[in-house]
């Protein structure tokens, strides 16, 4: 049986963040993941401008920079009726941008890393289960591509596995959330009418879609349905993605003449969370901790800089020789620190995309108040303290007649 200091299970922006940080930290580190990189993902492939400080952080800037993303200014959000308002990111007045770069350049940029860093990277490998001892986690029971089964041990075992995180499941710390229920589609095309600087985010009874520039002159296209409607669907992703195009208007318009080159990633119920991100000998970060939606753009982010916390926390503890629960404790409270008010805005933001009745009430009004919309926009890119955007002052600004 092989043995490690470090077992990451999955090597998504969270888990090779995760890696490469401890490893640079001089610890033993194995990251195993089910796909051979580049691999789908159904993500609209914007990260929220603070994203930018973690990559930094990476040491890959320069890497990232020459892989070509394309710079966000905003977002014009579109109601049922049309009429919309126009989000810019910024912090303290200074315009920042969000960075739109597909998830087949940024994933395996991140990966490299880790490897540059030391991280053995095992592609093609899938966890099967915890490995679970006197209720800690021991390592875990893998399958690589030959079929074989094969046990890892690790003084701490990271589930940085996605939404459907098997670390997660055998904790038994997962559920669905009940609300928002959301299928989420993404389709990538060429040679549709040109977005500049801005994506767009139009809103509908049943759900949104989002269009936003990529790398490569390519667009990607993400929807979130309601998962009612979709639930008991046998149709392909494709033919439920044309057929829910076609309730967006103004979208199907700026289409017309686009080209999709891919097939359509999906995945859901989108929304997750966990009853716990830590315990002995184990910790999980990204979607594998919990995520709601992908409307405000956060998911990247969150798997980023949750790798960088749970990376401090972690060396920490593993050169203390512990990485029992309550070693691990500070992770909690730093994830706390860092997302939980962010976490309520995102509550927020989704009462009014399930309800565009009050889109439609607060769209001219936002549009009328700039600075109530600037502290939006530097929320909405995690530019700033979200509790802004809960403080009294600053709903009485959005509602006010
Ligand atoms: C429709 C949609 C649109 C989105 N759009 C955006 C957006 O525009 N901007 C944004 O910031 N976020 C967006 N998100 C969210 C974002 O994609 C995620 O938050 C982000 O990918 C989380 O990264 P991660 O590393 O935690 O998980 P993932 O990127 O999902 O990586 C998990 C990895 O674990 C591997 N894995 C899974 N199970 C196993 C196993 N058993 N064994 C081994 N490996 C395993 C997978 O192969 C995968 O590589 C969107 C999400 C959806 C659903």
């Amino acid at each position: 049986m092989e043995h490690r200091e470090v077992l990451v299970l999955g090597g998504g922006p969270a888990g090779s963040t995760t890696a490469a940080f401890l490893a640079a930290c001089g610890h033993d580190v194995l990251l195993l993941d089910k796909a051979r990189f580049p691999r789908d993902k159904a993500c609209s492939e914007y990260a929220s401008p603070s994203s930018i400080h973690v990559l930094d952080a990476l040491g890959v800037r320069r890497a990232y920079d020459a892989a070509g993303p394309m710079r966000l200014l905003g977002m014009d959000i579109i109601s049922p009726g049309g009429s919309s308002f126009r989000v810019e990111y910024n912090e303290g007045g200074e315009r920042r941008h969000a960075l739109a770069l597909s998830r087949d350049r940024l994933d395996p940029l991140l990966l490299d890393n880790a490897r540059r860093l030391g991280v053995e990277v095992r592609e093609g490998v899938r966890a099967r289960r915890l490995l679970l001892e006197g209720g800690r986690a021991c390592g875990a029971v893998v399958t690589g591509p030959d079929g074989r089964e094969e046990r890892i041990r690790a003084k701490l075992v990271v589930g940085a596995d996605g939404l459907f995180s098997v670390v997660a499941r055998d904790l038994g710390v997962r559920s669905e959330m009940r609300w928002p229920r959301r299928l989420g589609l993404v389709g990538h095309y060429e040679g549709a009418a040109p977005l500049a600087a801005h994506g767009e985010m139009h809103v509908q009874p049943h759900g949104y879609c989002g269009i936003a520039p990529l790398d490569g002159g390519l667009f990607s296209v993400g929807m979130a349905l309601d998962m009612r409607r979709y639930r008991s669907s046998t149709r392909s992703r494709e033919a439920l993605f044309d057929e829910a195009l076609r309730m967006f208007p103004l979208l199907s318009e700026r289409l017309r003449g686009g080209r999709r080159i891919k097939p359509v990633s999906g995945v859901g119920p989108i929304a997750r969370k966990v009853s716990r991100t830590q315990g002995d000998g184990w910790a999980l970060v990204g979607d594998a901790a919990g995520f709601t939606d992908p409307f405000t753009g956060e998911g990247i982010y969150r798997a980023l800089r949750g790798g960088e916390l749970l990376a401090d926390t972690a060396s920490a503890a593993l050169r203390a020789g512990d990485a029992s629960a309550s070693r691990l404790a500070p992770y909690v409270v730093a994830r706390r620190d860092a997302f939980r008010y962010k976490a309520l805005v995102v509550l927020a933001v989704q009462a009014f995309v399930s309800y565009p009745c009050l889109l439609e009430y607060v769209s001219p009004r936002m549009l009328e108040r700039p600075a109530v919309r600037a502290t939006l926009s530097s929320v909405l890119g995690d530019l700033t303290d979200a509790r802004r955007a809960l403080h009294p002052r600053f709903l009485l600004g959005v509602l006010r007649p």
